[in-house]
């Protein structure tokens, strides 16, 4: 079987992310959540779902703020334990998996992430289905060239990328693909 990575950033989100752990279940896939720890505290039924059902849960920072790449190393550092310490209160997992806010790693974010010993996971697929582009043109974005190994970036935050997840599915399911944790694709531990 050729496996790849499903991960979605920003959830947890009350509407959304139901949605989309019903259907990683009618395909039997498996994904990883990249969660906003604030959305964590707000949201912990779903957060809880997630684990729950079976997949993977990650430190995406507790405030998602857009001044993050500014942040001193000890602020960085408040919004990593933040996070890790809502997550543990609510499922007892001590996660290792970050995955960096807008993408942006600088010298601060990397001092606060080592001394968390927290393992930064990328991309190899983004599908912009954050932006304006129709449900078509993200799918193709996103299956035009998937192969072996990828780890795809959606976000569970809209009804759109819930569609766009169903035919991913498919596609995955109709070229012998399977979508699995990102810990399992890596072969990696995603708690400590
Ligand atoms: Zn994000």
């Amino acid at each position: 079987m050729n496996w790849v990575a499903i991960t979605f950033d920003d959830g947890p989100h009350p509407d959304f992310t139901p949605k989309i752990l019903e259907l990683l279940q009618k395909y039997n896939a498996k994904a990883s959540f990249f969660c906003v720890g604030q959305l964590v505290g707000q949201y912990g039924s779903v957060a809880k779902d997630i684990i729950e059902r079976g997949h993977t849960i990650g430190n995406h920072t507790y405030t998602h703020s857009n001044g993050f790449g500014f942040l001193s190393t000890n602020k960085v550092l408040l919004e990593l334990q933040k996070t890790n310490e809502t997550i543990h209160e609510l499922t007892g997992l001590n996660t290792k998996l970050y995955r960096p806010a807008f993408g942006v790693t600088n010298p601060n974010i990397n001092r606060a992430v080592k001394k968390m010993n927290l393992e930064t996971i990328g991309w190899s697929i983004r599908s912009l289905d954050t932006t304006k582009r129709s449900k078509k043109a993200i799918l193709e974005r996103v299956t035009s060239k998937l192969k072996k190994g990828d780890i795809i970036l959606l976000h569970d935050t809209s009804e759109k990328t819930v569609e766009v997840l169903e035919q991913l599915l498919l596609f995955l399911h109709q070229n012998n693909m399977q979508s699995v944790s990102v810990d399992q694709l890596l072969d990696i531990e995603a708690y400590a």
